[in-house]
């Protein structure tokens, strides 16, 4: 049983033909407040074509704003594609990217702690 599978069922989706094959999840801290963000790219119709010289599609570019719901501060993202959609280069202005093993780790922390504040 591979890892998809086990994801596919794990998630409760049991239709054929994966339904969020287009769907990227980037994971970004807040570089003020520390706060997280989960943020759904959709590949199929969020990137904008780059175009060589010649007129053919050399590429895909996406930028996108983060605002994490603790600060509402804008961070920027900037991300270049190739033809194939396969991610090149992603840069961020205002936080970092984490992966989602970081951004889960920290929301739980995060939230031990708003529970620690309401109890005291
Ligand atoms: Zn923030």
């Amino acid at each position: 049983m591979g890892i998809w599978e086990r994801l596919k069922s794990a998630l409760g989706g049991g239709s054929s033909g994966g339904s969020d094959r287009d769907g990227l999840y980037l994971y970004v801290r807040c570089g003020r407040c520390g706060d997280v963000v989960r943020v759904r790219v959709n590949l199929a119709n969020e990137l904008q074509q780059d175009f060589s010289d010649s007129g053919g599609i050399s590429g895909y570019a996406l930028r996108k704003v983060v605002i994490d719901a603790t600060c509402f501060r804008p961070m920027p993202v900037d991300m270049t594609f190739d033809a194939g959609r396969r991610e090149l280069s992603r840069e961020i202005e205002g936080g970092e990217f984490v992966d989602q093993e970081a951004y889960e780790a920290i929301r739980a922390a995060r939230s031990d702690a708003d529970e620690g504040r309401a109890g005291s």
